[in-house]
């Protein structure tokens, strides 16, 4: 199907786009891959009567470690962070497994996050490594942690006049690692079930910080605070990460689909729970 009509403004600054969007108001719409929007369009899910291009404006698409944070700009692609140098853990082990290498070189990490979809893979790695997104709207620029901003299925806390400008990812100081474990039907398609997973460990080996956070099993991407609460303080083993999947999968509410039951995805759950945490925990201890 063809979209709907629509008109184009190109933005060449971010004030530019920002303001292109006040004036659009509520039938205005970012466009920055558009590996989500132009589908929807094309499907007549989403009608935008303006897309505000924001693939010229310069200075957006750096992906880099500095001040302590990995910062990722709003034009990086998931292919741009698949070949990075700079990325750690769970983001590096995500990347490869967004997609497929088309969507990946046109589809933004940011436009990603923005979309908010519950069978992304971006969120929950964020949710897991404790991201902050950065917003810029007529009033400024202002830094959302990702917990406040993921609000519901393809729903954030985003000001309406407002545009993500980028990520910021505190990059551990010490030993760390992370993981991301997705089971997908064939190669490039959203996650049946995924699971992030992020540890750093102090000076006698026991776990400082801990991150884990569900893909594809709620309408929201989900962080599992309490298994989090549980990891930190212990030193890792077999028996606590069988713990910390018990409360994982207590934390799902999956549906049964053509992708498969809902008591089998909750046992992917606490499986990948265990296998994810091992790794994050082998990757720290070897780092
Ligand atoms: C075949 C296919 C397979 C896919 N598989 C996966 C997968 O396995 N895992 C996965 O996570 N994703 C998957 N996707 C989605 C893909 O990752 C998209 O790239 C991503 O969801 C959106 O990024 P985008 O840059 O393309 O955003 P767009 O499509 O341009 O925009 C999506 C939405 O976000 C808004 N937006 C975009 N950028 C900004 C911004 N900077 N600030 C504010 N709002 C913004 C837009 O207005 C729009 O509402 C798949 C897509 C396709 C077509």
């Amino acid at each position: 199907m063809f979209p709907s009509r629509f008109d184009l403004v190109v933005a060449q600054s971010v004030g530019e786009a920002v303001e292109a969007k006040a004036d659009a108001g509520e039938g205005g719409r970012f466009l920055a891959g558009g590996q989500s929007l132009i589908p929807m369009m094309k499907m007549r899910v989403a009608f935008p009567e303006t897309l505000i291009d924001i693939n010229r404006i310069a200075g957006l698409d750096a992906i880099e470690q500095s001040n302590g944070h990995l910062q990722v700009g709003a034009l990086v692609r998931h292919a741009d962070v698949v070949a990075s140098d700079a990325t750690f853990g769970a983001i590096a082990a995500a990347a490869p497994w967004v997609a497929d290498p088309l969507v990946r070189n046109r589809g933004t990490m940011c436009g990603s996050v923005a979309h908010c979809d519950p069978e992304g893979d971006w969120n929950s790695v964020l949710l897991a490594t404790g991201a902050d997104v950065l917003a810029q709207g007529p009033n400024g620029e202002r830094s959302i942690p990702i917990v406040d901003f993921v609000d519901g299925a393809f729903t954030s806390t985003l000001g309406e006049d407002e545009l993500v400008v980028g990520l910021r990812i505190p990059v551990p100081s010490g030993r760390s690692g992370g993981a991301y474990l997705k089971l997908e039907r064939k190669v490039g398609d959203y996650a049946t079930v995924a699971v992030a997973s992020h540890l750093e460990l102090d000076h006698s080996g026991a776990i400082s910080a801990a991150g884990l956070a569900l893909t594809s099993v709620n309408p929201i991407n989900t962080k599992v605070a309490d298994a989090e609460a549980l990891l930190v303080g212990q030193q890792p083993s077999d028996e606590l990460f069988a713990e910390a999947a018990e409360l994982a999968a207590a934390a799902a509410e999956p549906r049964d689909d053509v992708r498969g039951t809902a008591a089998w995805k909750r046992q992917v759950v606490r499986t990948y729970t265990m296998r994810g945490l091992a790794a994050a925990a082998q990757q720290a201890e070897g780092s």
